[in-house]
């Protein structure tokens, strides 16, 4: 057995009992034989920004769905994501004044840890959803049965969003003077807007100061732009890993980065150890009870090397927790020397149920645990390295509060989700520009 499979020997927490294994084994082979979603030399380019993030050169901007659906990969569902996620790095870029780092949680995040097994409405109880490569959101037992043709039209639909993202953030649209026109749009068309009147006033002015030196580089035309999502199901995972032909070295070409969650992190478990072995960047979720010892034991496990942009954290404490619990980790971490990339995933230690028995999450609170890891840093002197965020760039209404002050009894009104309640197209924006400021402080 090679390294790669050796994970197979070890516990492997949130995989799903499939019914069939025939089944699994001729869809498994299906995939190995796919042409890759990403290339090496891509990853390996991602490595380099994230390696300057982690030098506090530039600064992460990763979002997209909790779960993609199949249904919601359509053109507009992905293009509006990907508009207001290059709205929300323009602003950032100019705050910060560094290069933003724009990372999709898009083309591939399908798959979903849950804290139940099973899930009973009206006394009634089904398999939990688990993500639409596994099996379906609809509450009926043929809907939820995991089923592994399923992991084939995921790969499928990641190729098809990756597609769109690719033509979408090299052939024009992307184009900044566009970017920021939409970002004009949004300052004056509403009133949670114009409080950014003045930043985007600069932008505009920044913008008219180069137009006139004829300045006018190709940076301007398209954007890079990054695929992840979590690496939960590892037969997937495996299957889509190839040796690079020019280094011999195998990489996970499902996305760019990968990332362990919060409750697959076991550091002899399976998931840990099968990406220890994949040369891509990735990243860990790092939740409020995570101890220093645990996170130097992840970096000696996962970067022994202490390779650059190899190992990102993403620290998901809570509002109420961050400025308690995050600076032994950093601490910690500095002392080390090694070189790693924080971002703050503000999202998922601020979810609560409202009367109404939807999942929230209170616009305030994600607002508050960002400038809680900004607050750390600084005080440290280290670099907030970037946010991990779930929105879609559209209308819903599933957070609350930011500013067209979204009501708990409104919650019924648009909640789309398939997952975790996101942040609208209105509220991501609105955060990235109060993110911005924070950062240029
Ligand atoms: C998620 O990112 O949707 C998720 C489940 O996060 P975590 O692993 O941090 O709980
Ligand atoms: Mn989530």
């Amino acid at each position: 057995m090679t390294d790669l499979d050796a994970w197979r020997d070890l516990p492997a927490d949130q995989q799903p009992e499939w019914e069939d294994p025939a089944e699994l084994a001729a869809v498994i082979a299906q995939l190995a034989k796919q042409p890759p979603l990403v290339f090496a030399g891509e990853c390996d380019q991602l490595k380099d920004r994230l390696a300057a993030v982690a030098r506090g050169e530039a600064f992460v901007l990763q979002g997209g769905d909790c779960a993609e659906t199949f249904d919601g990969s359509s053109a507009d569902a992905v293009r509006n994501k990907l508009k207001t996620l290059l709205q929300m790095a323009v602003v950032l870029t100019y705050a910060g004044s560094v290069p933003v780092v724009k990372i999709g949680r898009m083309a591939g995040q399908f798959a979903k840890p849950r804290s139940k097994a099973t899930e009973i409405r009206d006394g009634v109880e089904h398999p939990a959803y688990r993500g639409d490569a596994v099996n379906g959101f609809e509450f009926t037992a043929e809907a939820r049965r995991y089923d592994p043709r399923r992991l084939l039209q995921a790969y499928y639909c990641s190729a098809m969003t990756l597609n769109l993202s690719r033509a979408f953030t090299k052939g024009g649209y992307a184009d900044l003077r566009q970017v920021h026109a939409w970002n004009q749009d949004f300052v004056s068309s509403s009133p949670a807007g114009q409080r950014y009147d003045r930043l985007a006033g600069e932008i505009d002015r920044a913008l008219a100061f180069m137009k006139a030196c004829g300045a006018d580089p190709e940076e301007f035309h398209g954007v890079e732009f990054y695929s992840s999502h979590e690496a939960l199901l590892l037969e997937y995972e495996r299957a889509l890993t190839r040796i690079d032909a020019r280094t011999g070295l195998p990489y996970d070409v499902s996305a760019h980065l990968l990332w362990i969650g919060e409750r697959t992190r076991g550091l002899d478990d399976a998931h840990v150890e099968f990406m220890r072995h994949i040369r891509n960047p990735i990243a860990v979720k790092l939740g409020p009870t995570t101890s220093s010892d645990d996170v130097l034991a992840l970096i000696e496990r996962l970067n022994p090397d202490q390779e650059p942009g190899r190992l990102t954290f993403i620290t998901r404490m809570g509002a109420g927790r961050i400025r308690d619990a995050l600076p032994s980790l950093v601490e910690k971490v500095t002392q080390s020397g090694a070189p790693v990339a924080w971002i703050c995933d503000p999202m998922h230690g601020n979810t609560f149920e409202a009367p109404s028995g939807h999942k929230t999450r209170r616009f305030d609170d994600v607002l508050d645990e960002v400038a809680g890891f900004f607050e750390v840093h600084r005080a440290l002197g280290t670099h907030p390295g970037g946010i991990h965020i779930e929105f879609t760039g559209d209308d819903v209404t599933e957070c609350v509060g930011g500013g067209h002050e979204i009501v708990e009894t409104d919650l019924h009104q648009r909640y789309e989700t398939a997952c975790d309640p996101r942040l609208n197209r209105g509220q991501s924006l609105d955060l990235a520009f109060i993110v911005a400021e924070m950062y240029r402080k």
